[in-house]
């Protein structure tokens, strides 16, 4: 559906961006997703959990707000032995936050423990969820998860496992990778149009499911496959059973993923990360050259991006601003006084680099336009003498309903301006922004979602 037939009030639900793992017949399983969800935590950083099942067959479950390394140490892991287990990485959001809200969520059907966790976020969760609350039914938290967890232990879908996690997931539509554990099963499921990753690997006799392949590398586990969109993978005793909850339909990747959210050396169905953003850097700078003197990225997300163009343009690819690493994510501060601040603080630029230069810079992408205002202004400061932006995807202009908490289209710097109007907002010389062909192109595929950059959402939003 496209947006223009919809409310423009922002009446989204929770929005997650988060990481999910699962372990099955892996001795010292939840070490292992320690070590997994760590290198998910650009994923979230809020919260995280793990839910393992103990060696009596009962399921524990232990998680907290902060990263992976503050909420596990060694007790905590050696409290939770077993072979079995989920993980999730939860990424702060700015409407709905609370601590009842961090994955994995455990519940019981039948009087049989099992624990859910999910990446994305369900568009008709609230159409559902009224549903069921008019039926009498209460929720407790105001996530996916619960609805999900909820439709999977009703038994209004069937007996056995597998009849009850499709049957929930076929009621309902968005953006999910889900992971659920039973006391002997592990389960994974991708929603009909692939939104999330979620790939497979095998680690010595065991398996191992997570949202980007970087976490499989992490523990040593050989990549199998990606998870293909609508399928529910069964892991149990006997191996592994391939199901599909929907027929298949269009295959619609987050193109943010590529972009900005996934980790470079990860590799999303089939596509290198790296690999895209320094082919999508080089084709902006085919699209968009610059008369400069040096190219810069935003480290670190645009790095790979500035490689591609410094590259094409046969420019230095220079270190003209720099990260301090221990400032936290300024992205979904409240407000803007708060996220201007947290940009200075994060960034800082070169003197000694960009004095007296025509500097390109090159960023991944343009939410808000907070940074690249920031960025402008302090190669200013620090004597370049022209800046040059040009951002490696195409304008952002609409708000995400899978699960990116981006803002409303008013918050959108690109919603409703033009691009003389955005350039003159962060007082760049010169923008520029890659094509939606030449985003395909670099992704080297024919379908993804690109909803945020033109409008055309794969799914209905279910908005009045
Ligand atoms: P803004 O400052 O609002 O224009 O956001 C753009 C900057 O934030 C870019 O430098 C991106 O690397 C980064 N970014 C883009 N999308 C997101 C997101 N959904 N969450 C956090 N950071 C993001
Ligand atoms: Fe990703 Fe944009 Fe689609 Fe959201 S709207 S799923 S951010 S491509």
């Amino acid at each position: 559906m496209h947006v223009s037939s919809v409310a423009r009030t922002d009446t989204r639900g929770l929005h997650e961006e988060c990481g999910v793992v699962g372990f099955y017949g892996v001795e010292g399983a939840t070490s292992h997703a320690f070590l997994s969800l760590q290198s998910l935590q650009h994923r979230g950083q809020q919260g995280c959990g793990i839910a393992v099942v103990l060696p009596d067959g009962s399921l524990k479950l232990h998680k907290g707000a902060g990263l992976v390394k503050e909420v596990f140490h060694q007790q905590e892991i050696n409290d939770m032995p077993g072979r079995n287990c989920i993980g999730h990485v939860r990424y702060p959001t700015t409407n709905v936050g609370g601590p009842e809200n961090i994955q994995p969520f455990l519940f019981a059907r039948m009087e049989n423990p099992f624990a859910l966790a999910h990446n994305g976020n369900i568009v008709n969760a609230a159409q559902v969820k009224t549903y069921l609350e008019k039926l009498g039914h209460l929720f407790h938290s105001t996530s996916d998860s619960e609805l999900f967890a909820y439709l999977v232990g009703s038994g209004l879908h069937g007996d056995d496992w597998e009849s009850a996690i499709c049957g929930a997931a076929r009621l309902l539509d968005g953006a999910y990778a889900t992971v659920i554990l039973t006391r002997d099963k592990l389960f994974a499921c991708r929603d009909k149009y692939g939104f999330r990753p979620l790939s497979l690997g095998k680690l010595g006799e065991g398996y191992v499911v997570a949202s980007e392949t970087c976490a499989l590398d992490s523990v040593g586990a050989t990549f199998i496959r990606d998870i293909e969109p609508g399928e529910l993978l069964c892991i149990d005793q006997t191996g592994i059973h391939s199901s599909f909850i929907a027929r298949k339909g269009a295959h619609c990747m987050c193109a943010m993923e590529y972009i900005y959210f996934a980790r470079p050396d990860s590799v999303i169905e089939g596509s290198s990360v790296h690999g895209f953003r320094r082919k999508s850097g080089t084709l902006l700078q085919k699209e968009h050259p610059a008369q400069a003197d040096l190219v810069t990225c935003v480290p670190e997300s645009s790095m790979s991006a500035a490689i591609g163009y410094a590259e094409a343009a046969r420019l230095p690819l220079e270190m003209g601003l720099v990260k301090n690493m221990y400032v936290a994510r300024t992205f979904i501060q409240p407000t803007q006084s708060m996220r201007d601040v947290g940009v200075k603080m994060k960034l800082s630029a070169v003197r000694s680099i960009v004095g007296g230069k025509r500097v390109v810079v090159i960023d991944d992408s343009i939410v808000r336009g907070t940074t690249s205002r920031i960025i402008v202004q302090m190669l200013r400061d620090a004597g370049a003498t022209e800046v040059h932006m040009r951002i490696a995807s195409p304008p952002y202009a609409w708000p995400c309903y899978y699960g990116i908490d981006t803002g409303t289209k008013e918050q959108l710097l690109a919603g409703g301006r033009t691009l003389d109007q955005i350039r003159e907002y962060i007082g760049a010389d010169s923008l520029e922004y890659l094509s939606v062909q030449a985003l395909y192109e670099a992704a080297g595929r024919t379908q993804l979602c690109t909803a945020c950059f033109d409008g055309n959402y794969p799914t209905d939003l279910y908005q009045e």
